[in-house]
């Protein structure tokens, strides 16, 4: 079976095909970072704006991409939430309507059920079951994940997301939007020992995060550092990107590995933006390569937001028997808010 599915919940449109039988065949992107950074973070109605403007020259092109037209296409898939709301409904629309004109089935995706299953697009793939740490810009949580439909939420963050925390002191320092990739490029020319940083509930006895704090800490000396300079030096900015990204990837792993201990389990899966950055994948497949296990990541260009982690998770709930396949109503509602664990098998 052959699934054309779509992204559209934040910044990025994304659109892909995939086959049940033989995985990704190809996808299309446009991110829309360019359009939002003149304001320093995503405008929504801008983004749902330009959502429209794509979303249809990139469907002909990851077509032409996988040399199909629309008759090859078996069932639709679209991102239903969470995200933004005009956003989405620009997807969901489109993939709605379609699937309405030529009488095909559609598949409403939780897009964290997409980024979850997205390590499952890389060679090697892991077997279930495995721990999951999904971090991304609007969340940082830790699942075991039994299989599709089935996961477990073992910690979540208190307050900011870790793609948050990256991108908010990111701001702070002047990087622009989003800060993650910039403030990450910086701290290879810093030294991550010049500045302490907290590394709130490293060692709380739970699974969960709390980030806000660092956002603090990290205004607190840069203050300082403008009050004793006139202006903050490029010097102590890249030391204090690097203290930032070290004290991130600290309580990540650490929480991480915590979870591994907790279940049992020797695999981890990381999924999500923050999954991109280097230093979090090099101290993670280290650490697992001591526990006798093994870490595994998405490909890079997928560990943001795309098209092809939505029309995969169709094919997986497809090949799990967990996709209405029947249901030809094309009624439908999008979900700015939406619990993963309200997806997951009785
Ligand atoms: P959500 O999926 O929770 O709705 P989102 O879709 O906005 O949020 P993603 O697209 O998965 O999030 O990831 C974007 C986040 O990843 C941003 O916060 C960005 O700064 C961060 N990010 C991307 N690359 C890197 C990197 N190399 N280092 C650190 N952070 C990164
Ligand atoms: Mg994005
Ligand atoms: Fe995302």
């Amino acid at each position: 079976m052959i699934i054309l599915g779509f992204e559209s919940s934040c910044d990025e449109t994304g659109v892909a095909l995939v086959s049940t039988e033989k995985g990704l065949l190809a996808h299309a992107l446009h991110t829309q970072i360019a359009m939002h950074q003149a304001y320093g973070g995503v405008v929504p109605e801008l983004a749902s704006r330009d959502h429209i403007r794509r979303v249809l020259p990139l469907t002909r092109q990851a077509l032409g991409q996988a040399g199909m037209t629309l008759d090859d296409v078996d069932a639709i898939a679209y991102t239903a939430g969470p995200g933004l709301a005009g956003a989405l409904l620009v997807g969901a629309s489109v993939a709605q309507s379609l699937a309405w004109a030529r009488g095909l089935p559609a598949i409403a995706i939780h897009h964290l059920e997409g980024h979850l299953l997205s390590p499952l697009l890389a060679d090697p793939r892991p077997d279930f079951p495995f721990v999951a740490l999904l971090v991304s810009g609007g969340h940082t949580q830790l699942m075991r994940v039994d299989g599709v439909g089935s996961y477990e939420l073992l910690g979540e963050t208190l307050d900011d997301a870790a793609g948050e925390a990256f991108d908010k002191t990111a701001k702070l320092m002047g990087l622009g939007y989003p800060g993650g990739p910039a403030l990450s490029r910086l701290a290879e020319q810093g030294d991550a020992g010049r500045y302490d940083l907290p590394r709130p509930m490293l060692h709380s006895q739970d699974l969960d995060f709390s980030f806000s704090g660092l956002k603090t800490a990290v205004l607190t000396r840069i203050k300082t550092l403008e009050k004793a300079h006139g202006s903050l030096p490029d010097g102590e900015r890249a030391h204090l990107a690097a203290a930032t990204e070290a004290a991130i990837v600290d309580v990540l792993a650490a929480k991480s590995l915590k979870a591994l201990k907790q279940t049992g389990l020797k695999r981890l899966v990381v999924a999500g933006g923050v999954g991109a950055n280097r230093h979090l994948r090099e101290r993670l497949q280290q650490a697992l390569r001591r526990l006798d296990g093994r870490a595994y990541f998405p490909p890079l260009d997928l560990c943001t937001d795309n098209g092809a982690m939505i029309a995969y998770a169709a094919a997986c709930r497809v090949n799990a028997g967990l996709a209405d396949l029947e249901d030809t109503r094309h009624a439908f509602t999008v979900r700015p808010r939406w619990d993963l664990q309200e997806i997951c098998r009785a």
